[in-house]
């Protein structure tokens, strides 16, 4: 979910790939020919992946171990005829140290390191670019193959510091102020490039002077739409949340949907870390055109799927993220019209600046628009906090992050020939 990007409340913020289409019509007929039930979901928990499925790589291709979660790293060290405990060892070595080098595991055994050389490698996505903003956030480009990248953003806060991770190349769901979902869809990335989005960061930005980890939070909304990648999502977040792994809490970890009901409840049984939905509309018909998964998932369904994620959610409330679009869903009416729908969910806000890119339909909402918005949600008694622009010189504001999409769905394509773009 590339939509924003983290301030004063780690739940609120996030990076959605957000960019408006140019040419889309604001009300009236939905996109033609978009899609709206993105990639297949998954139905299994990765860890219930056989061993012949952990071990599938075919020929003599070395497993990538940024792909296992402990479970399926014990699997493939008994596989090699190690003791199970072996793993957590391995696991310390590749996230809490960020070693890539078996060589230099000096508490195995050589034996162990030698066939770890002959199996296995660490390999995280390569490094294309890094770009660093004059507010201190930095965003690396990461190549994953066949042309495409993927972006990977940190932003510095105070004490905090919050990875913004992407979950795919591209994004399906089509939404309209979204700059990835403007570039199309390529692929899902997998469990090796969500984590080693955060293994690279971890290793570059290293540790502060107390010897803690400057990623302090991760925040799922970078490009794509997590929930529509559960399984590799769901295995990524055992590693970050796995002692092992990255040990964060569930509470410094927030995934940001645009609302795949299903999904979602697979979610809460599994990882219920903190939730956050871009909701950006206050009602079905507006919603339909600006995040065009609600035509499959109306806001009575996502609603409903909100109440029942926080029985289990580490924070007891829900974020909604609204991006302010001028003109086309911040007026008064549209506020109290927000009040009536969320009534009955617990919630905060975060207001989100539209952040312009090229080809974009929207407008920024004017600055005293979004403050009349706020404080007719603040004077009901809602916590909302209106998101600071970070990091817009290097286009890592929510809703710019675009990386390199070889576009499988012909999106633009179709855009062009339909006069939408
Ligand atoms: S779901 Fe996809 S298109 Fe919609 S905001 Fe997120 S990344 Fe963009």
């Amino acid at each position: 979910m590339d939509s924003l990007k983290p301030d004063s409340d780690p739940s609120a913020g996030a990076l959605s790939p957000s960019a408006p289409l140019s040419g889309v019509p604001l009300s009236g007929t939905p996109l033609s020919g978009t899609p709206l039930s993105g990639t297949p979901l998954p139905d299994h928990a990765l860890s219930d992946v056989p061993l012949s499925d952990v071990l599938a790589a075919p020929g003599n291709t070395p497993v990538n171990l940024l792909d296992f979660n402990l479970a399926q790293l014990e699997t493939f060290v008994e596989s090699l005829g190690e003791k199970r405990f072996r793993a957590r060892q391995l696991m310390r070595w590749i996230h809490l140290y960020g070693q890539d080098d078996f060589s230099a595991m000096s508490d195995l055994a050589r034996s162990l390191r030698e066939k770890l050389a002959g199996r296995a490698v660490i390999a995280p996505p390569k490094l294309l670019a890094s770009q660093q903003s004059d507010d201190g956030t930095q965003k690396w480009v990461l190549e994953v193959g066949a042309g495409n990248a993927i972006e990977t953003v940190f932003i510095p806060e105070g004490d905090r510091g919050t990875l913004c991770v992407s979950s795919q190349v591209g994004c399906a769901l089509a939404c309209t102020f979204c700059s990835t979902g403007h570039q199309g869809f390529n692929r899902n990335l997998t469990t090796a490039e969500i984590i080693g989005q955060l293994w690279w960061a971890n290793r570059a930005l290293g540790r502060d002077p107390k010897g803690e980890r400057i990623v302090s939070n991760v925040v799922m909304m970078g490009m794509g739409e997590p929930l529509a990648n559960l399984d590799n999502v769901d295995a990524a977040l055992d590693i970050m949340l796995d002692d092992f792994g990255y040990g964060l809490s569930r509470r410094r970890v927030t995934l940001s949907t645009s609302g795949i009901v299903p999904a979602l409840d697979k979610l809460r049984e599994r990882h219920p870390v903190a939730l956050a939905v871009s909701l950006h509309a206050p009602n079905d018909a507006l919603r339909d055109v600006i995040v065009p998964i609600n035509r499959k998932y109306p806001l009575a369904e996502l609603l409903a799927a909100c109440k029942r994620y926080l029985a289990a959610a580490p924070r007891d409330f829900v974020t909604f993220e609204y991006v302010m679009l001028d003109g086309v869903n911040d007026t008064v009416a549209h506020a109290h019209e927000l009040l009536a729908l969320i009534h009955d969910v617990p919630c905060k806000f975060n207001l989100i600046p539209f952040n312009p890119f090229p080809n974009s339909i929207y407008r920024r909402s004017r600055s005293e628009t979004i403050s009349r918005f706020r404080d007719i949600l603040m004077q009901a008694g809602y916590v909302v906090t209106v998101r600071r622009t970070r990091g817009d010189d290097i286009d890592a504001a929510c809703g710019q992050l675009a990386g390199q999409v070889q576009d499988k769905s012909r999106r633009l394509e179709r855009l062009t020939r339909e006069g939408l773009r």
